[in-house]
Formats: C-alpha cells, structure tokens, sequence
C-alpha cells in the first residue's frame, strides 16, 4: 500500500547512477500499521493453531517458488546492489533458497524437554514464539539477508515485520509478493520499506514489537539496542567485523592467497565477516605479498551483466565516497597503497559514473592506525607482517570487533590452538567466509549479540516456558 506521509525511496543503478525504481517509504504510522498486522496475525487461529508440519510446508512452498524466479531475483539483486548477476544467481539464490528449505524442516522438529524433579513432581517445557519480531536488514545481500531472518522467525510461528535497506528495496517485494502466492495468512510477514531514521526507529522502538533482529551497522546497533530497552525487547544484533586472516611459514601458499582474495575482494568487500587484515609471517612475507598483489590486479572490474566481472560497482555514492575516504586517511597516517587507492574508471560509456573503485591492498601500517580498526565495507585490505605465534593472535585480537577469522597452516595442533584463542564467533581453517544454514553465524565484542542460522537460530527466535505439574500430595 502506499506510504501515508507520501515519501518514497528511488533506486539506483550504482554502475551507472541511473534510477532503476521507485518505491514507497513507510512512515511512523505505517510501521504501526504493520505491527498491528503482525500482533493480530500472531493470535490468529489461521497461524496460530497451524500445525507446525503444514507451516513447514509453506515454507517449502516459498522455497519452491523462489526456485522458479532465481532469475528474476538475481536480476534484482544484481541491479540494485551492484554485484555481478552470475554470483547474484549462483551464491546469493542458492544461499537463500537453502536457508528456508533448511528453516522448513525445522518447524515441527523444536520439542521441550521432560525433567523429573521428586517422585510427586515433574516439569515439561515447550518452546513458543517470541511474538512479533522486527528485522531489519542491510544492503549488501538484499535476499539472503530476508531469509536469514524470516527463516527461523517462521519456523518458530513467530509474525514479522521487516525492514529492507533503503539502498536496495526492490527485491524483497517480489519475495513479499511469493509469500502470499505460498499461501501464509494475511499479516504473518509485513513488509516496510522505509529509511532507517524513520522507519526503522519507529519499528525499533514500537512497544508492541517483542524482538528486534537487525543486521548492519555497530553505530546503528547502538541506537537499536537504546531503542529497544525501553520495552525490554529480546534482540540479536549482527554488526561489524575487521576480521583477521593469519598465514604461518607452514601454509599453502596456493591456497592461502586464493582464500585472502576472496575472502576480502568478493562482493566488492562489502561483506561483514570480510577478512580486511592479513597478518603473514616475515618468512614468507615477500613471497605471499607477490602473488596476493598479483591476484588482485588480475580482476576484471565492471557493470553487473559481464560475465567475466569479478567486482561491481559499489552499492551507493555514500559508500563509495567512504571508501575513497579511507585512502586518504591511511596516507595521511602514515600507512603506504601498494596497489589500487583510486576510483576505477571502465572504458563502457555507460559506466563513466558508477561506483567502481580499485581493489586496494595497504601496507606499512600499525595496529593503532584507524585504516587497521575501522570497518571500510569495500575491496580493501591492509597486510601486516608477523613474528611469532603468539603475536599474530594477540594482534589479530586487538580490535573492538570479534566476527571471523581466518588461520592457514598445515599443522593441525597449531590451527586448532588458535582457533581457540581468536576472539570470534566463526573461525575458518585453510579457508575464508564459508557460511552455511546449518551452521551458527554470529559475532563477539562489538561485533554482535546471538546467533543466527543453524540450531542456534531457533533459540534466537523461541522461549522456553517450563510447566511445573505436581501429582502427588499437597506437600
Ligand atoms: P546501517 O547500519 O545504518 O543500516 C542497516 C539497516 O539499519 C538499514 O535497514 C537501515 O535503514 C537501518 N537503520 C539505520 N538507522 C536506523 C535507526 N536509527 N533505527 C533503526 N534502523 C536503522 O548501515 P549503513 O549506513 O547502510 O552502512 C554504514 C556502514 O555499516 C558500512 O560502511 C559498513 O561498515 C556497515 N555495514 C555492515 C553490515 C553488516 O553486514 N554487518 C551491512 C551493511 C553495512
């Protein structure tokens, strides 16, 4: 329905900073609207007396139609984010479609527990929904990032309102539009475009919103979290990272370059979990800096349609300008560009004003540096050399941020001892960014308060109540 303040978002193409749509942007009033939608759905006999295996079936329902438009999806995201569509339509689709396939089994598989306490007495607990839960998303996986947090919402029976970033607003509205062709009752999935000062406050702070789920930000979480005390709401919060990958003389060296690529330049490095500080040991410094730079130039750079393109645009101007920011500040702290630091001009006429910029890699920086702790969110790493084990972790630690990290080494016992001792909530071994359903995703620190994904996300999204039954006297 349309906004009733009448204020609308237009989107843009950032590889040519041409508007792609305009859509409209919920207002206070909206919002409350919607959480009306939610808080009536959520006692609703059509959802609440729902079996749990048929609201798993609707779930595969939506997963099944999600299936049928991949393209269209990954069109969308392409256009809207700036990510190349080919990794839009094979990661991005794939990530989400699994994700409420995965949440669809789960639905009529959360059981209480029985605990006998004396011979008379015993208490059973039964996990419910929260009620109504906000979630508010951000724009580097428009998709994916939706389904991360309807996923275990639904499954749990909880009722949602949620709010897409103002960047990219578009896809989640084909997804909206698939929810009611699956079939879920009027009012369980509400979704508010809308900016976050507005729409996003007035959600975070709605007295009749149980939860608030957000992803994005450490600054927003901040202001979420104030928000949301004034009800004392559940939350889980997935911010920030300046996530460390550590590689030891003993690494392969092959594999350890591919995964530092990746895991800092896919998706423009607009990924939270990026890993944007790479400690290499002294011993193999000069080698792995020679194949990481060469790596690094080797990316072809353009709009979201070639095939052949390994980095985007940028999501937005805003980022954009952000980013190049950065380049100053390093520079002007001390810290040297070895290659990259500049806007990337593509020949296409069509592109002239995009959002490219030069994958980045900065050297001869200290730990204090703000390029070495700040989150950039773009395709740019800094290297750190490293002496001893003992140093690596203590400086991969040294950040008020706590979400992945990545160690290559071929000695099990090392790998193991500081995976263990890295402050993080997710750590790879000879690897960078895997994430899957299945598996707890979450941060420590600034970096965040819960976890998503996997078993754990069902506990993000249920309470537990115990039933205390007494069959024996009145003792
Ligand atoms: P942001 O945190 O401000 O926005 C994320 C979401 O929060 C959006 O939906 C936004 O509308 C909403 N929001 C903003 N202010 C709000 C408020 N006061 N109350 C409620 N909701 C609000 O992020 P941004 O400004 O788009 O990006 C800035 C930086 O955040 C990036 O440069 C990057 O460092 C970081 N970021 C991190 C992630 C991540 O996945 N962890 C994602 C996006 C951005």
């Amino acid at each position: 329905m349309p906004a009733t303040g009448g204020q609308t978002i237009t989107s843009l193409d950032p590889a040519t900073d041409k508007p792609i749509a305009t859509v409209h942007a919920a207002s206070a009033e909206d919002v409350d609207r919607a959480v009306k939608a939610a808080k009536a759905a959520l006692v609703h006999s059509s959802w609440k007396q729902l079996p749990a295996t048929d609201r798993g079936q609707l779930m595969m329902r939506l997963a099944d139609l999600m299936e049928q438009n991949r393209e269209l999806f990954a069109t969308i995201d392409a256009w809207d984010n700036g990510k190349p569509y080919h990794f839009a339509l094979e990661e991005d689709l794939t990530e989400a479609i699994t994700t409420i396939r995965y949440y669809s089994g789960w639905a009529d598989k959360t059981f209480g527990q029985t605990i006998t306490t004396t011979p008379q007495k015993f208490a059973y607990t039964i996990r419910q929904p929260i009620g109504v839960v906000a979630q508010i998303i951000p724009w580097n996986y428009p998709l994916s990032m939706a389904t991360w947090k309807l996923g275990p919402a639904l499954a749990c029976g909880n009722t949602v309102v949620l709010k897409p970033a103002e960047q990219t607003p578009l896809s989640v509205l084909i997804l909206a539009q698939l929810i009611k062709k699956a079939g879920f009752p009027p009012g369980v999935v509400n979704i508010v475009n809308g900016y976050g000062r507005d729409a996003g406050a007035a959600l975070a702070s709605h007295p009749l919103v149980d939860k608030v789920a957000f992803t994005g930000s450490t600054a927003t979480a901040k202001v979420i979290m104030k928000a949301a005390a004034g009800s004392l709401k559940n939350i889980t919060l997935e911010t920030g990272g300046k996530s460390p990958l550590l590689v030891f003389p003993d690494a392969d060296m092959e594999q350890a370059v591919k995964w530092s690529h990746s895991g800092i330049m896919s998706n423009k490095g607009e990924i939270c979990t990026a890993t944007s500080r790479i400690f290499v040991h002294r011993d193999i410094l000069d080698v792995f800096t020679a194949s990481f730079k060469k790596a690094v130039e080797s990316v072809r750079i353009g709009d979201q349609w070639d095939e052949s393109v390994f980095q985007g645009p940028q999501v937005t101007r805003a980022q954009y300008d952000r980013i190049l920011s950065y380049f100053e500040i390093a520079k002007s702290e001390g810290a040297t560009i070895l290659t990259g630091g500049a806007p990337y001009k593509p020949a296409e006429a069509k592109n002239q004003n995009g959002y490219f910029i030069q994958p980045t890699v900065i050297i001869n920086a200290t730990d204090s540096m703000r390029i070495a702790q700040e989150e950039v969110f773009g395709p740019v790493v800094v290297l750190f050399p490293f002496d001893s084990e003992e140093e690596a972790i203590r400086r991969a630690n040294d950040t008020t941020y706590g979400l992945g990290a990545s160690v290559f080494t071929r000695d099990l016992e090392r790998a193991h001892r500081v995976a263990a001792e890295i402050d993080s909530g997710m750590v790879w071994v000879n690897s960078s960014q895997d994430c899957d359903p299945r598996i707890p995703f979450g941060g420590v620190k600034q970096s965040g308060i819960g976890r998503e994904l996997g078993e754990a996300g069902l506990e993000a999204y249920s309470q537990v109540k115990a039933v205390h039954v007494n069959m024996g006297s009145r003792l």
